[in-house]
């Protein structure tokens, strides 16, 4: 594992690794968003923590807590809702389109990957998405300015104009099953490249944090983009340690 630090050589590395590959996959997590104004899960001071999202068992069975739960979102969409794509953003759209980047595995939910132009068929995520809601029977969407505008008028958690069903954030809450379809989307992209970059995710939230795993043990590269240590950098090839969009910044125009 090669640790490079300097900012200048951290991206000619990543410009050489990328020349030299011919089917790259990109694993996000919230680093690539801080520069967007979307605080990460787990540093100081980050709303997050103050702001938690509920488990989801408890989310279905006690109507107080979902009325809390919708508070918070909105609270934290009050901080975040109007956030653009960063220069990661760009420069993995940009090697989308020129067809580098077969796949964004992303464990984000703010949707950006898909507001810097990069086609839903290219985005497997794998916590959901924050920018709509979801019946959690029927499966309708439901758009947040509606329910926010209800809920802010009556205060009382959404139901399905359907079904009369719950209606959540269509995220993945702690307890609540991954979705399938891009679990197995995402597997299938880690055992089918040559060149796995994993950027801005502390890499510690399974199973996602599998994934680069995986996609070593099927014979590609990791690169590791982040600004502090992650327990998967041993297993690295290159750990490329400093600012997403610093790194990224020659790609993303
Ligand atoms: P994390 O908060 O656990 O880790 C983020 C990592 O990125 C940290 O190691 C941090 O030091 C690093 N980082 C932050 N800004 C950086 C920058 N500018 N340059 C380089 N490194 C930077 O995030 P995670 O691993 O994605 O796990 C958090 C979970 O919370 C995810 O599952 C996700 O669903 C959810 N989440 C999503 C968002 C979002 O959608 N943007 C934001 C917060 C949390």
């Amino acid at each position: 594992m090669v640790i490079v630090s300097e900012i200048d050589e951290a991206r000619a590395a990543l410009q050489d690794l990328i020349a030299g590959a011919n089917r790259i996959v990109a694993f996000t997590g919230a680093g690539i968003s801080t520069e967007c104004g979307v605080p990460d899960f787990r540093s100081k001071n980050s709303p997050w923590q103050r702001l938690k999202p509920i488990d989801f068992d408890i989310f279905v069975a006690d109507m107080l807590q979902r009325e809390e739960a919708w508070r918070r979102k909105f609270a934290l969409d009050d901080i975040y809702a109007q956030a653009q794509p960063g220069r990661g953003h760009w420069a993995l759209a940009n090697l989308v389109a020129s067809a580098k980047i077969s796949a964004i595995i992303t464990q984000n939910i703010d949707n950006l990957h898909q507001t810097s132009g990069v086609a839903d068929e290219k985005i497997i995520e794998l916590h959901g998405n924050g920018t709509y809601a979801t019946c959690l029977a029927c499966g309708k969407r439901h758009e947040l300015n509606l329910i926010r505008h209800e809920f802010m008028a009556t205060g009382a958690a959404p139901i399905c104009t359907d079904c009369g069903g719950i209606v959540k954030t269509a995220t993945i809450s702690f307890g609540q099953p991954l979705p399938e379809t891009a679990m197995q989307r995402a597997h299938d992209a880690a055992t089918n490249c040559d060149l796995f970059l994993a950027i801005g995710s502390s890499l510690i939230v399974y199973p996602a944090a599998a994934f680069p795993i995986i996609a070593c043990q099927h014979g590609a590269r990791l690169i590791i983009v982040n600004d502090e240590k992650t327990p998967l950098d041993d297993q690295a090839d290159v750990v490329l340690r400093g600012d997403i969009g610093d790194i990224f910044e020659p790609l993303a125009t």
